[in-house]
């Protein structure tokens, strides 16, 4: 399968043609300044040579398009053309088939990112009337970040004003952050979902994300990308007061705020000889203090984030350096690195200086072999990372182009604990086994007769179904409402995932037990057996979107946790909130669509667990 990537800028084209079976890139070519004064095109790594015919972002891909397909195997075409499309707003969660409506609503977004999305727009519509037979996939860089917390979403403001207005935490520099996180992972010869990774893209653009078991789950740029990092000509997190102070001192207005902190700031700013951190660091080498201290306030910056978001992970597993700097500078990542020994990362100051990565050999550990937490270097491919979401959407259509609509029951969960032998003895006294109550769905589970109370430190909650058997770790299931009636902070985990989660009381007739951790939300999920993760084309523990029609209304459930196992039967589970959201009632279902834009909405009779506790 051969993939075009198409990455357009206000005045630039970026274009590079892989080979996605192979993973070779087949070509690769830059257009500089469209619509302007002597545009040029730069193929590979040759000179530029003048494109007159560039005079906007159509008439450039038009010119380049027969060098591009020219590369192409004899007879083969372009199966799928991956378009960078930087914001994809609250609409957007996951790489997107794009059609009409989706070119609009990318549109719509335009006001999110003025400079960026009508640019990338001109992209979409001049490969979509070159090359209508391919399919369009728009890979947005807010789209990994989708998956953070509302807590790390939200600025503090009116949420009125900042609803009206979309003013949110977003990120950017996604396929970047997810291409080396995956990268990592593989290095570390660890499943992505269970590491916690520190990605720092150090190029002209900065940010850096928490990626907590393959989720993103902090990051540093935030409604626009310019928060967070010190970047090449953006400043970074700098006091709102202090540019209320200049506006008033200074007479500045929208432009010239805007103008100083995208363009004049950062080390251009600090170092007053440009962007270019080679130049800064031969400045600083010879003596020059503005250019010394742009490197250690980029340095400094850079720490702070890691400490943040280890504090934010609660530990971290592996810190990656990649962009331009983070690929090339041993200087500035010996600044980052120092100091990290509380988090178990010690850098090996030899393997710093001698690490050079590559598209062939793309990892390089700079940490000391008894380091806990692994120092990296991973060269990114942002292309590569669109070409690789583009060629998955592709599959799936694909594959779900001759299949029949899969259906799957939907079941609310009420909140529920699971207790193990010990607690059941100290809640309902020595030698009490539970009894039965009735049967569950999955196979072996019942609700028991008991019940328990679940004291908070701000309420408790009485009457909670408790489920049997028995199991050999405590959990407590309980919904965002439940958190905030018992005052209680509990992560979204999969059900036996209870490691550094919150604790509670649990009282029941004969006794109190203090719960040291085992209080989650549980991650909305689907029991299926090895046989339907077959139909489905998933595996355990894969993350899909599931659409969900009721009488009332439609919704579309993202990251939806796949469970498989032999011991289940299938069925979706979701908690008292999510029903209600979906406004479910009995005869609803959920059909798997994977990626927006393909999969069915059905609405056939199913059966209901809520009363399978009680409350
Ligand atoms: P972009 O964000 O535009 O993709 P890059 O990731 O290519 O940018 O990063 C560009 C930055 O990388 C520049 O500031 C440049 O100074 C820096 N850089 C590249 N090579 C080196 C090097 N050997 N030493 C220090 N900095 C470098």
């Amino acid at each position: 399968m051969h993939i075009l990537v198409i990455n357009c800028g206000s005045s630039s084209l970026k274009a590079a043609l892989f080979d996605h079976s192979s993973g070779s890139e087949l070509a690769s070519l830059r257009v500089e300044r469209i619509g302007e004064q002597e545009p040029s095109v730069r193929v590979g790594g040759a000179t530029a040579k003048p494109l007159a015919a560039a005079t906007d972002h159509r008439a450039a891909l038009e010119a380049v398009l027969p060098d591009l397909l020219a590369a192409l195997p004899e007879g083969a075409q372009v199966a799928a053309v991956g378009h960078r499309v930087v914001h994809g707003g609250d609409k957007f969660s996951q790489a997107v088939r794009i059609d009409d409506d989706v070119e609009r609503a990318i549109d719509a977004l335009s006001s999110l990112a003025p400079l960026h999305n009508p640019a990338n727009l001109a992209g979409v519509r001049a490969a979509r009337a070159l090359l209508p037979e391919a399919l369009h996939v728009a890979v947005f860089d807010t789209a990994f970040h989708a998956t953070l917390p509302r807590r790390a979403q939200t600025y503090a403001l009116p949420q009125e004003l900042a609803s009206k207005h979309g003013i949110r935490r977003y990120g950017f520099h996604g396929p970047s952050h997810a291409f080396v996180s995956a990268r990592a992972a593989e290095w570390l010869e660890s499943d992505l979902r269970d590491v916690r990774l520190i990605t720092c893209h150090l190029g002209n653009g900065c940010s850096a994300t928490a990626v907590e078991y393959g989720r993103s789950v902090e990051t540093s740029m935030g409604m626009t990308p310019l928060e967070g990092l010190v970047m090449g000509s953006r400043s970074g997190d700098i006091d709102a007061g202090a540019l209320l102070s200049l506006m008033r001192a200074e007479g500045l207005d929208v432009d010239a705020i805007d103008e100083l902190l995208n363009r004049r700031s950062g080390l251009a700013g600090l170092s007053g000889v440009g962007r270019d951190l080679r130049d800064i660091e031969e400045r600083a080498a010879e003596g020059d203090e503005a250019c010394r201290l742009a490197i250690q306030v980029f340095a400094h910056r850079v720490r702070k984030y890691i400490g943040a978001y280890a504090a934010v992970m609660g530990g971290v597993d592996a810190i990656v350096f990649t962009g331009g700097i983070g690929e090339n500078s041993a200087l500035m990542r010996h600044r980052i690195a120092q100091r990290l020994d509380f988090l178990g990362a010690r850098l090996d100051e030899d393997k710093n200086r001698a690490a050079k990565v590559t598209a062939s050999a793309r990892v390089a550990q700079i940490s000391t072999e008894r380091s806990r937490c692994h120092l990296l270097v991973v060269a990114t491919d942002e292309q590569r990372a669109i070409a690789e979401d583009a060629a998955r959407i592709a599959v799936e259509r694909d594959r779900l182009a001759g299949a029949e609509a899969l259906r799957i029951p939907v079941a609310i969960s009420a909140r529920h604990v699971h207790l193990t032998d010990a607690v059941i003895e100290r809640l309902y006294g020595a030698g009490h086994q539970l009894r039965e109550l009735k049967p569950l769905s999955q196979p072996g589970q019942y609700a028991a007769e008991e019940t328990v109370t679940l004291v908070g430190p701000k309420r408790s909650i009485e009457d909670v179904r408790v489920l049997g058997p028995a199991r050999s770790k405590c959990q407590v299931e309980i919904s965002r409402t439940d958190e905030f009636h018992l005052g209680i902070d509990a992560p979204v985990r999969a059900s036996g995932d209870v490691e550094n989660s919150p604790g509670l009381t649990l009282v029941g007739p004969a006794g109190r037990v203090e719960l040291k951790q085992g209080v989650i939300c549980a991650w909305r999920h689907i029991h299926m057996t090895p046989e339907d993760a077959k139909r489905f084309g998933v595996k355990d523990r894969d993350v899909v979107d599931v659409a969900v029609d009721s009488e009332e209304r439609s919704l579309v459930f993202g990251d939806v946790l796949v469970r498989v196992s032999p011991k289940y039967k299938l069925e979706m589970h979701i908690d008292t909130d999510e029903g209600n959201a979906a406004e479910l009632s009995r005869g609803a279902e959920g059909a798997l669509v994977k990626s927006s834009g393909v999969g069915h909405l059905t609405r056939r009779g199913t059966r209901f667990d809520r009363e399978m506790a009680k409350g």
